[in-house]
């Protein structure tokens, strides 16, 4: 899990492994690692999910969490736009650190889209650079399983 400060990387992980939802704001010491299984095609596979420390900008993000990774989820927070240009800069950084490895961005808080920032135009950027974007609301549920599911069907492609 990947992405600027509060864009609900926690709350995606608590929603997609324990269906659940909290508004309270989810410290996240260290990493907790998380294991899911899901189905590939005709394989079971599990995934570990390592959610990081909150404060995971670029600057702190740290490489040993990132170099066993075997994708991750490039989450953004529609409703602030500084939280794209994190996005952009932590997937050159692990690109830089560990190569390419499949990821997909999860544009979450879809719930409040009328409160977006992130605009239309932006996410057609994305796209037209190749990068797989996926809707997510971690309150509603909106998109979280076909986010994670995508992400472990194009890290199964390799
Ligand atoms: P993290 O720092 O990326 O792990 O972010 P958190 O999961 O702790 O979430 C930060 C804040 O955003 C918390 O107050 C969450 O309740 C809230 N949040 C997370 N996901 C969503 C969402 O999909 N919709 C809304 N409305 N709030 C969300
Ligand atoms: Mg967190």
């Amino acid at each position: 899990m990947l992405g600027a400060y509060a864009v609900g990387k926690t709350s995606l992980v608590q929603r997609y492994v324990q269906s659940i939802y909290t508004d309270k704001y989810l410290t996240t010491v260290g990493v907790k690692i998380d294991k899911k299984p899901v189905q590939v095609g005709d394989t079971e596979v599990n995934l570990l999910l390592w959610d990081i420390q909150g404060d995971d900008g670029v600057e702190k993000l740290r490489s040993s969490y990132i170099r066993g990774a075997s994708g991750y989820l490039l989450v953004i927070d529609g409703t602030r736009a500084a939280t794209l240009d994190t996005a952009h800069d932590v997937q050159a950084f692990v690109d830089k650190e560990i190569g390419l490895i499949p990821f997909v961005v999860a544009i979450n808080k879809a719930d409040l889209i009328e409160e977006w920032q992130i605009t239309p135009v932006q996410i057609e950027e994305l796209i037209a650079r190749g990068w797989l974007v996926q809707h997510t609301s971690a309150k509603s549920g909106q998109g979280v399983e076909q986010a994670f599911s995508t992400l472990a069907e194009r890290i199964m492609e390799k």
